[in-house]
């Protein structure tokens, strides 16, 4: 089964500045040509306003779409107590299977003290996160790596491991600590490449990030892995099996 880790509902909101350019139903329709099943949502939006409202519209997609999608929600650390509730709400009101964290949009480092109370309670949750990683100053792999070694029961998913700038880094991440994993969007491809030779294809995720990248965007991400000609073994680990063992379906 191929499952695509990272894909944005753009709610086309242009006050915002994020606008995909195409319907959800393009948007799923593109996700159709590439053979993927099922797919990991999340905001845009909610980033960096609105969360509850961002997280009730994934609640919403979810119900619609409930065998293809994956909802995971998002909270901002800095709104204290109300961050905390909201994962509580995330995790036994809209029934979310993960949480999306973005340090850069919503302005705070990832290893600063304001994300030990939100770790500890995703962490009690036993849910995974999905963390935006390669943007300095506050999105470094590194980071994320000192938060993984806090909260060893989390599991981490690197999203772009490390983009252009810090994939070096992000393999360095993944080699220190298990509870890593290294996803595919926006990355390039010798960064994948490298990955598989030093850590293994069992903590490489497919994500294409979409409907960012328009039009034939989840197909150009899929083409990366095509180009490094996998084999079958790791092919179907990359593109769905190991985001299977994070998630537990
Ligand atoms: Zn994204």
């Amino acid at each position: 089964m191929i499952i695509d880790a990272h894909c944005h509902l753009f709610t086309n909101d242009a006050a915002l500045g994020f606008v995909s350019g195409s319907t959800f139903d393009e948007f799923v329709q593109e996700l159709d040509g590439c053979g993927v099943e099922k797919f990991i949502l999340f905001t845009i939006g909610g980033l960096f306003r609105d969360f509850q409202k961002s997280n009730d519209e994934i609640r919403n997609m979810y119900q619609k779409f409930p065998e293809r999608i994956i909802p995971f929600g998002t909270t901002n650390p800095w709104y204290g107590e109300e961050a905390l509730a909201e994962i509580d709400r995330c995790v036994n009101v809209l029934g979310m299977k993960g949480f999306k964290l973005h340090p850069w949009m919503m302005g705070f480092a990832i290893n600063s003290v304001q994300m030990l109370p939100v770790m500890e309670r995703i962490s009690d949750y036993g849910m995974p996160v999905l963390v935006h990683s390669g943007t300095v100053p506050w999105s470094e792999p590194l980071q994320i790596a000192y938060l993984a070694s806090q909260f060893p029961k989390v599991q981490f998913i690197l999203a772009h491991m490390g983009i252009t700038d810090l994939w070096k880094e992000a393999i360095d991440a993944a080699r220190r600590y298990s509870n890593i994993w290294l996803e595919t969007a926006g990355t390039p491809t010798v960064a994948i490449k490298t990955a598989l030779q030093e850590i293994g294809p069992e903590r490489i995720i497919f994500g294409s990030d979409s409907p960012y990248g328009g039009v034939g965007g989840c197909q150009f991400q899929m083409n990366k892995l095509k180009y490094l000609k996998l084999g079958k073994h790791a092919e179907a680990l990359l593109l769905g099996e190991n985001l299977r063992r994070i998630l537990n379906i």
